[in-house]
């Protein structure tokens, strides 16, 4: 077995001296302000070993990222009929892209593009509140990462919402195709709202440990999702999880991973570990550049891509 901390510190040195290339975030202050140079990594294995380095233990804006945690629990809720609301193609168009919904009949390709997501903050609501839809949320994502420190960003929430002219024209536009089922502010505020979980590198491997290890979290016992279940969303980040830059992510790293506009990413080895990355420079796509290379760096030296070790 490879020395995971040697290869986490290696990358770390390796990565130092480019540290801050990339471009933040600036559409909201809270992601313009963060420091670029913030650089941590996190590995949680299936057998309950923890490794991290740099500024892996300080929150972050996960943005996207959530999108996998209200997808897990949109299939819980409504099972494959999830699949009636939202596809499961790549987009191959950037991740707040309109274009595809007219010629869809308002029905997003996939569970992660932002269209895709809000649809599923839809399903999220059914026999809620949007209050209590976020509270489910925030509830969901302590058990999975087994932390009760977890919260929403109360400012980054309100900077979504107060700048999110983009996603609400998504959310109208499915809304007149009648692929929504509450309101579209309701379907907004929750969908904000998940958008601007703060978590560190360290909590998201721990929550989404259960889909490296067949559904459970090895570490709680907490049984999540079948592994059927697990392989499908890992399937998923796999294929969508980058938006139009998931083909190279794949090419590159060959793991499935999710990434958010915070510049974190979590990717999974199935069988293997959770590994999470966190550097805010983002690349044309809005995936975080060093975080991608920082995990293409890592797979190779691990040989876990799920595309074979060679
Ligand atoms: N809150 C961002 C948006 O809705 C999330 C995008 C992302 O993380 O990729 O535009």
């Amino acid at each position: 077995m490879a020395d995971l901390q040697a290869i986490l510190d290696d990358i770390h040195a390796e990565l130092a001296p480019r540290l801050g290339e990339g471009k933040v975030a600036d559409y909201i202050p809270q992601l313009a302000h963060i420091d670029p140079k913030k650089f941590g990594m996190s590995l949680i294995t299936v057998d309950g070993a923890v490794h991290k380095v740099g500024d892996c233990d300080e929150p972050f804006s996960i943005q996207s990222i959530s999108k996998v945690f209200t997808l897990t629990m949109a299939l819980g809720k409504h099972g494959e009929t999830t699949w009636n609301r939202v596809g499961r193609e790549p987009s191959g168009s950037a991740f707040n892209s309109i274009v595809q919904l007219e010629n869809e009949g308002g029905k997003p390709r996939n569970p992660f593009i932002n269209a895709g997501a809000i649809a599923v903050s839809d399903l999220v609501l059914a026999g809620h509140t949007p209050r209590e839809a976020i509270g489910e949320i925030v509830r969901f994502v302590r058990y999975l990462a087994d932390d009760e420190t977890i919260v929403i960003d109360p400012a980054v929430a309100k900077s979504e919402e107060a700048t999110g002219f983009r996603n609400a024209a998504l959310a109208n536009f499915m809304r007149a195709f009648g692929k929504l089922t509450h309101p579209v502010e309701h379907v907004l505020g929750v969908y904000f709202h998940h958008c601007a979980l703060a978590m560190t590198c360290t909590q998201l491997a721990h929550a989404g440990l259960f889909l490296a290890a067949g559904g459970s979290n090895p570490l709680t016992g907490h049984s999540v999702v079948s592994s059927q279940r697990a392989r499908r969303i890992n399937a998923l980040m796999l294929t969508c999880g980058h938006y139009d830059g998931s083909g190279e992510f794949a090419y590159r790293v060959g793991l499935p991973g999710k990434s958010g506009v915070g510049g974190g990413i979590l990717a999974v080895a199935p069988g293997k570990a959770a590994v999470t990355v966190w550097s805010p420079g983002l690349n044309h796509n809005g995936n975080s550049l060093l975080g991608s290379l920082a995990l293409e760096m890592f797979a190779a030296r691990t040989g876990w891509s799920v595309f074979g070790s060679a």
